[in-house]
């Protein structure tokens, strides 16, 4: 409860005529009610607004004591401290819940001053109160939208915050402990991207509504944002509680959702932390959960990971592969470099010849060594390197393809990958049209291959420069085809000339039934859509003879050759009978 200093001039009842008009006016036509009570605090008088509020007469009220007003919400200690203001201060305020003579009860922001005689003695006691219930139900809703999430209903992170750190203090000093499970779904993106944010908010609202239904009331579901969500078990045994735990939200979530006609799916990532092992405080246990989190995300998605000291030092690693990342883009020259174009053959499943190369970047960092483009692509693009790496690889794809040319090897496609950050940017119509300017090479020369959930992405953006890319001549391929959401109505408009069946389909395809029926209805709906079929991955001829049945058109894969370095790719293609 506020206090503030009693008024510098106490009114004083021993004032002039015109003093005590004006006083008398404002007490009876005051808002605020107004009870004065002598020094044995009993009521001697009341305003208007005071029956107004409270449903008692001035008949009713007067020599009662003004406890009749109370609702018995405050104990004796709350008195006791009002009591001892009034003697120290001559003055007390604060709120203070009171029941009307209907027996409803309402909150009311209370003054009392203290009037002294002239010889200092209490006089009467004035107190003035308003209704203030309006103003608190105002407060309370305003509140609750600051602490919910308004999409979910669920508590958000300032809630989560603010209950976290009243829960630890719980768990400390009973000596209890607690896990903090973070959760974030795997290709929620896919779905927002693809289907619209309309989808993906009622997926959201499945999941928070999943999550509440997993635990036990006392448990804590919050959703942070986006599509992360936290869960805190306050009563835990141990760590295999936490799992078990996390081991049903993972079966829950991972039921198919029936959002407007479409099924999908939201398996989740979960990272575990644990007090007190794990952090002491809402903000470390967070962190480090994050950390378990994607730790998760690499082991495959769908599981749950408890956080161990050990995986602040992959984040260490990660950041100094960053650095050392931006340090090789730097550099990069004509000379010196430590990036690297490797080439594999796609070939005519029919005549088997070669149609096109694949352009695949290598980078050999002396630090790190060999690094897996799925290493440090994923990097270049949370970071925004992409740009000028992806760039590089342009151009570098376009001064190599010149000199095949010149070394006498016509007609033979090089395709470069594109991510998602280039294809939002114009810059890459001025660098495809400079590259290919710059070493005189025809728009057919290349080919640029787009991820499925990349062309998914901002579709009308990505519409319109894949419509300028073809308009260039370019042709177009959609890369990793089948890992996606894309819609049969969506891909019709897209200007592309190829699909790539993923490799995961075709590595699959004698032996899983699902695999196999995915490839046959991919080719078949490419082909009625008037595309080109590349399968991905081909590593054995049985997969071969399988594709060839299905009618694929072109095939990709360790069987016929592995990427390789530019010296070796133009070894290989002259050998090829009908390349030469
Ligand atoms: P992708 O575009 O789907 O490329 C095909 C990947 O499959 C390549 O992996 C290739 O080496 C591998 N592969 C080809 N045949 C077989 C096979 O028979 N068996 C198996 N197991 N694998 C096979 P790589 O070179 O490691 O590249 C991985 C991914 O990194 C690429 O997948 C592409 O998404 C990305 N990437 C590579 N270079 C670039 C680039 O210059 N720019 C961008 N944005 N992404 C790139
Ligand atoms: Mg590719
Ligand atoms: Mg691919």
């Amino acid at each position: 409860m506020t206090k503030t200093p009693a008024p510098a001039e106490p009114p004083s009842l021993t004032g002039d005529a015109l003093t005590r008009e004006v006083l008398a006016r404002s007490y009876s036509q005051s808002h605020e009610a107004v009870l004065v009570s002598d020094a044995a605090n009993r009521i001697v008088a009341v305003n208007a607004a005071f029956t107004r509020l409270t449903g008692y007469a001035a008949a009713d009220v007067i020599g009662r004591n003004p406890s009749l007003l109370s609702s018995g919400h405050a104990g004796p200690e709350f008195y006791a401290r009002m009591w001892h203001a009034l003697a120290e201060d001559g003055f007390w305020e604060g709120e203070i819940w009171d029941k009307r003579r209907d027996g409803t009860q309402y909150p009311k922001w209370l003054t009392i001053s203290v009037i002294r005689d002239a010889d200092g003695g209490v006089a009467f006691y004035v107190a003035n109160f308003t209704d203030i219930s309006a103003s608190k139900e105002a407060a309370d809703r305003l509140a609750a939208l600051a602490y919910h999430d308004a999409l979910t209903g669920l508590p958000n992170r300032l809630a989560l915050d603010a209950q976290l750190t009243q829960t630890l203090r719980i768990c400390e000093r009973e000596g209890r402990q607690l896990a903090l499970l973070l959760i974030d779904l795997d290709n929620f993106k896919n779905v927002n991207d693809s289907l619209g944010h309309h989808i993906g908010d009622e997926l959201l609202k499945g999941v928070g509504q999943r999550l509440r239904e997993c635990v036990r009331a006392s448990d804590l579901v919050a959703r942070l944002g986006g599509d992360e969500f936290v869960v805190v078990l306050p009563e835990i045994d141990g760590p295999l509680t936490a799992a078990r735990v996390a081991g049903k939200l993972q079966s829950s979530l991972a039921d198919c959702y029936l959002v407007a006609d479409h099924v999908l799916y939201a398996t989740p990532s979960i990272g575990i932390a644990l007090f007190p092992v794990d952090g002491l405080d809402g903000g470390t246990l967070l962190r480090n959960a994050d950390s378990a989190m994607y730790h998760a995300k690499n082991a495959g998605r769908n599981n749950h990971q408890f956080y161990t000291a050990r995986m602040n030092e992959a984040a260490g690693e990660r950041l100094r592969m960053e650095n050392a990342l931006r340090q090789a883009i730097a550099n990069i020259s004509p000379t010196s470099n430590e990036f690297l174009l490797h080439f594999q053959p796609q070939l005519d499943l029919a005549s088997g010849r070669v149609l096109a190369l694949e352009a695949l970047l290598r980078w050999h960092n002396p630090t790190f060594g060999n690094v897996p483009p799925n290493r440090f692509i994923g990097i270049a693009e949370e970071t925004g390197l992409i740009q000028p790496l992806g760039d590089w690889v342009l151009w570098e794809t376009c001064r190599l393809v010149r000199q095949m040319r010149d070394r006498g090897i016509a007609e033979v496609r090089v395709a470069i990958n594109i991510s998602a950050q280039q294809l939002r940017n114009e810059n890459l119509l001025l660098q495809v049209r400079g590259a290919l300017d710059c070493y005189e090479l025809a728009p057919g020369d290349i080919e640029l291959e787009v991820t499925e959930n990349t062309a998914m992405q901002n579709p009308e953006v990505n519409l319109s420069i894949l419509d300028q890319l073809a308009a260039m001549g370019i042709s177009l391929a959609i890369d990793d085809f089948g890992t996606g959401y894309s819609s049969l109505a969506y891909l019709k408009h897209l200007p592309i000339q190829r699909l790539k069946l993923d490799r995961s389909f075709v590595s699959d395809i004698e032996t899983d039934s699902n695999d196999a029926a995915i490839c046959a209805a991919t080719i078949a709906l490419g082909h009625n859509l008037g595309l080109e079929l590349v399968a991905e991955g081909v590593e054995t001829e049985a997969q071969r003879d399988f594709l060839a049945r299905l009618g694929c058109d072109c095939l990709q894969g360790y069987l016929f050759s592995r990427p390789l370095p530019f010296d070796d790719i133009v070894a290989y293609l002259r050998a090829q009978p009908v390349s030469e």
